[in-house]
């Protein structure tokens, strides 16, 4: 029916315009809806604030959720004790490079005393004001070793040196990728390791002994990376 819709849209205003103050009364009583810090948690929850909120950023933030994409960083191992880097996971391969449509990637791959190249950068820059925040890279990356951030917090005055990351700028240790992606980078380690284990499978073929099996939960992780984790 026509001018139906606009009722509809008004229904689901007004509704939220209602929440917004019953959810003032819910929390008169218990330190207020803007003050009590357990009103805050449930008004920065996009699953569970009711009616509408004003968030007084950067005081205040909305958690984001796990599949929110920013900038690209590169993923590297846990620093060993008493050192500030870990091993990087990128091997220098340059697909990301090809895949990334605005073409704001560049990567120096690193050289063996030889002179012979190194499957690992040397350095690697991403123009920040140029990527669209695609997460092609990481898409397409075959060593799990670009991911997309969740920070987006990169204003500067600087345009030339802030906005160009260089590799020590984007470089994040795994821990870093396991905190703000928890759910996909535990798929992603159960792939890897149901890769290893095939790989052990063809060999042990050969060899005539037992095959490896994953466990149970594993094989629930590699549902998720299916269903889009
Ligand atoms: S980040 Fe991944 S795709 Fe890009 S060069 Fe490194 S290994 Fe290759
Ligand atoms: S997120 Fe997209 S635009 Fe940005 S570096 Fe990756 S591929 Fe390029």
């Amino acid at each position: 029916m026509y001018g139906l819709g606009i009722v509809k849209g008004m229904a689901v205003t007004l509704k939220h315009m209602i929440e917004t103050y019953l959810d003032d009364i819910r929390w008169i009583g218990r330190g207020g809806r803007y003050w009590n810090p357990d009103a805050l948690e449930v008004r920065q929850n996009i699953l569970g604030s009711r009616g509408a909120v004003t968030i007084n950023y950067p005081e205040e933030k909305l958690p984001v959720p796990e599949r929110f994409r920013f900038v690209p960083f590169l993923v590297t191992d846990d620093p060993p004790p008493g050192q500030s880097w870990g091993h990087d996971w990128c091997t220098s391969c340059g697909i990301c490079a090809k895949v990334c449509p605005p073409q704001c990637i560049w990567i120096e791959r690193g050289k063996q005393p030889n002179g012979r190249p190194k499957p690992e950068p040397e350095q690697f820059w991403i123009d920040i004001d140029i990527c669209m925040n695609c997460g092609f890279c990481a898409e397409f990356c075959p060593f799990d070793a670009i991911k997309m951030d969740h920070d987006y917090e990169l204003a500067s005055y600087d345009r030339s040196a802030a906005h160009i990351h260089d590799k020590a700028r984007l470089s994040k240790p795994l821990s870093y990728w396991r905190e703000i992606a928890p759910r996909k980078a535990a798929a992603e380690a159960a792939a890897r390791e149901m890769a290893e284990a095939s790989k052990g499978k063809r060999r042990s073929k050969d060899d005539g002994a037992d095959q490896p099996t994953l466990p149970e939960e594993h094989l629930q992780q590699l549902y998720y990376r299916g269903s889009g984790y």
